[in-house]
C-alpha cells in the first residue's frame, strides 16, 4: 500500500477482452469492507487456466472493466459489519471469488478460510481452486479407489500433480497424458503411474496397450477439443467421461450417440461443488489434512510478480508451466 490511500490498491483489470495484452495494471478503489466482507491485504495470488477463459472472453465476466482472478490468500486488515468468524490479523484464503488480481481486496467471509498454521500464503494460493477441484474429480465426480484405472490429462498441471498425489494415496492406477518428456518425469514423480507424451504417442493406442484392451473406469478431460472425441474411445463400456475443462477450446456439440458403449457424461465445476458453505469447508478441510499429512505437496513452480500477470499468462497459455502459478502482489 505504500504511502498511498488506504481505499486504494494496485489490481490487474480486463478493460476489452483479448490476449494477454489487455491485462492492465492499475490501481483501483477497493473501498471499505461491506455488510459480511472482509479486507484482505494479499500474500499471493493464484493464477488458474479459468483466468484465461475469463481474459479472452470465452467466459463473460458480469461487467467490464473487471479484476481478473479467483483465488488468492493473506490476512484480515479489516472487518464489515455482520462478520463474527473472522478478525484483524486472520490468516484466510478462497478458492473462488471473482476480483482475485489485487493487493488488497473484499471478500465475502463465507466465501473464505481460515488457514491452519504450517499452510503458506503461497501454497493456499496455489492449492484453493486446483487442490478442492482435484478433491472433488477424486472423491465426489466419481469416487475412486485401489480398482480405478484412470486417464488423465495434463497430467503435470496445476490441478494435474495435484491429482496424481492424491489418486496414488487413493491406490488407483493413474495414466497421464503430458507434451514433454519433463513433464512426464515430473508427473511420475508426483505418483502417476503411466505417462503418454501425447507429441509423441496416440493416447488412444498407449491406454489400450497399457490397460489389455480393457480401457479406463474414468477419463479427466480437461483439454477439450484437442482431445475430443478420443478420450470416449478411452473408455471401458458403462466408463464416465469428465470434461471439466477446455484447454486448448471448447468441445463442439456432439450427438448423444457419441456416447456409445453406455457411457457417462458430465461437465462439473468447483462452483456446484463449493456453493454451501458446509461443502466448501469439507473440501477445504480434505485438503489441508492431505497436504499437512505430508501425502500431497503443493508444487508453486512458478511465481511472478502481480504486475507481470501478462507474462504468467503467456507461459500457461504456450504450456511452459508445470505445476501451480503464484503472482505476488
Ligand atoms: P494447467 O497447469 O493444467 O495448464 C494447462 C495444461 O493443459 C498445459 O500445461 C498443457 O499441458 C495442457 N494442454 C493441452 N493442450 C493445450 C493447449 N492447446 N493449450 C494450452 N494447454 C494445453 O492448468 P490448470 O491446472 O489451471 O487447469 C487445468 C484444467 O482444468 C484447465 O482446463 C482448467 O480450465 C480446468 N479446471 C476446471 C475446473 C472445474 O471445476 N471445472 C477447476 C479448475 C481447473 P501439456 O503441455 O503437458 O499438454
Amino acid at each position: 500500500l505504500h504511502k498511498r490511500s488506504h481505499d486504494m490498491a494496485y489490481a490487474v483489470r480486463v478493460h476489452a477482452y483479448g490476449g494477454p495484452e489487455v491485462l492492465t495494471y492499475e490501481d483501483v478503489e477497493v473501498g471499505p469492507p461491506g455488510p459480511g466482507e472482509v479486507l484482505l491485504k494479499q500474500h499471493a495470488v493464484g493464477v488458474n487456466f479459468i483466468d484465461i477463459y475469463q481474459r479472452d472472453g470465452l467466459y463473460k465476466l458480469p461487467s467490464l472493466p473487471a479484476i481478473l482472478g479467483s483465488e488468492g490468500a493473506g490476512e484480515v486488515i479489516a472487518v464489515g459489519p455482520k462478520v463474527e468468524d473472522f478478525k484483524v490479523g486472520d490468516r484466510a484464503a478462497y478458492g473462488s471469488v471473482p476480483g482475485a488480481y489485487a493487493e488488497v481486496r473484499r471478500v465475502p467471509a463465507d466465501k473464505l478460510i481460515k488457514l491452519p498454521d504450517g499452510i503458506s500464503y503461497d501454497a493456499a494460493a496455489a492449492m484453493m481452486l486446483q487442490g478442492m477441484t482435484a478433491r472433488y474429480l477424486l472423491r465426489e465426480t466419481y469416487k475412486v479407489g485401489p480398482e480405478t484405472i484412470m486417464l488423465f490429462h495434463a497430467a503435470a498441471g496445476g490441478v494435474g500433480l495435484i491429482v496424481c498425489q492424491w489418486a496414488r494415496a487413493l491406490g488407483a492406477t493413474i495414466i497421464g497424458t503430458v507434451s514433454t518428456d519433463e513433464k512426464a518425469e515430473l508427473a511420475r514423480s508426483y505418483g502417476c503411474t503411466h505417462t503418454i507424451n501425447t507429441k509423441r504417442e496416440d493416447f488412444v493406442a498407449r491406454v489400450s496397450e497399457l490397460t489389455n484392451g480393457a480401457g479406463c473406469d474414468v477419463v479427466y478431460d480437461s483439454v477439450g477439443k484437442d482431445t475430443f472425441p478420443k478420450s470416449l474411445d478411452c473408455l471401458k463400456p458403462k466408463g464416465l467421461w469428465v470434461s471439466f475443462g477446455n484447454s486448448s477450446g471448447p468441445v463442439p456439440p456432439f450427438e448423444l450417440t457419441a456416447l456409445k458403449g453406455s457411457l457417462f457424461a458430465t461437465r462439473p465445476s468447483l462452483f456446484a461443488y463449493t456453493a454451501k458453505r458446509e461443502d466448501l469447508e469439507q473440501n477445504a478441510a480434505e485438503l489441508f489434512a492431505m497436504v499437512l499429512a505430508g501425502k500431497i505437496k503443493i508444487a508453486v513452480n512458478h511465481r511472478y510478480a502481480l504486475r507481470a500477470a501478462d507474462k504468467a499468462h503467456r507461459d500457461l497459455a504456450a504450456r511452459r508451466t508445470a505445476g501451480s502459478i503464484i503472482l505476488v502482489p
